[in-house]
């Protein structure tokens, strides 16, 4: 059976440090089910990036079980980790690094290629997501003809180009003003809602947690469900 949602368990991951070693996440747990969107707030330094660099198979924990839309990443060697995360998981990294020379469109064609598709429905899925960010009409612009807003939209428009099962963002807002950082934050909630996504979000900005369906604390690398809200 598969499920389309996100499962952490005990995960613990070393850093090396000096003589020793640093645990940057100390046996954390986390099932986020599809179609829902957990919010991940801590201090910097707490972990938060670490989570997601595991989820998206990017690190590899010194222990515990990673399990992405019902497939354990443990046994999985690199080459099938790198087309897991072309095919079932989306990256939204707080700086959108779009190809300059490519425009809106392109931008999330490209995604679609890179995983082998070119068919005549990879054009219409990028349009129909850039409908959904509401780039629409953007779709011929390039990178720098974008405001910072319309770029990170383009990020998340991309991340979604392969209809991901896992939607993986870290702080998506953090260069938006607040209006722009709610506008961000409504989207990524309906997606999650419309696409079906185990989405987790990392963010700093408190004010935006009312969108998520479920938030967690991260701190010094342990996680707690986060009573404040
Ligand atoms: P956050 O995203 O919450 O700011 P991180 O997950 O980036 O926290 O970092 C958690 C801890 O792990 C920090 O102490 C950080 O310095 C350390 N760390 C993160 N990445 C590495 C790395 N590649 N090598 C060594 N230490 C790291
Ligand atoms: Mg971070």
């Amino acid at each position: 059976m598969t499920t389309n949602n996100l499962v952490l368990d005990d995960v613990t991951l070393t850093y090396p440090d000096g003589d020793g070693r640093l645990t940057a996440l100390d046996a954390v747990s986390l099932d986020v089910p599809a179609g829902t969107l957990t919010a991940v707030v801590g201090p910097s330094g707490s972990g938060k990036s670490s989570l997601l660099a595991v989820a998206a198979t990017l690190v590899t924990p010194d222990s515990g079980r990673v399990v992405v839309a019902g497939e354990d990443i443990g046994p999985l060697d690199q080459a099938a980790k790198a087309r897991l995360r072309r095919e079932r998981i989306g990256i939204v990294f707080q700086q959108p690094n779009l190809l300059p020379s490519l425009n809106t469109l392109e931008q999330l064609e490209v995604m679609a290629h890179l995983s082998g598709r070119k068919d005549g429905a990879v054009r219409e899925r990028a349009m129909t997501l850039l409908g959904a960010v509401g780039l629409a009409d953007q779709a011929h612009k390039r990178p720098h003809q974008l405001s910072g807003g319309q770029r990170q939209r383009v990020n998340i428009a991309r991340a979604l180009m392969n209809e991901p099962s896992v939607l993986l963002v870290d702080e998506p807002t953090s260069a938006l003003d607040h209006e722009r950082g709610a506008a961000v934050m409504e989207l990524l909630a309906g997606l999650t809602r419309e696409r079906g996504t185990a989405t987790v979000l990392v963010t700093h900005d408190r004010t935006h947690l009312g969108r998520a369906d479920r938030t967690v604390t991260v701190r010094d690398g342990r996680l707690t469900e986060d009573a404040s809200v």
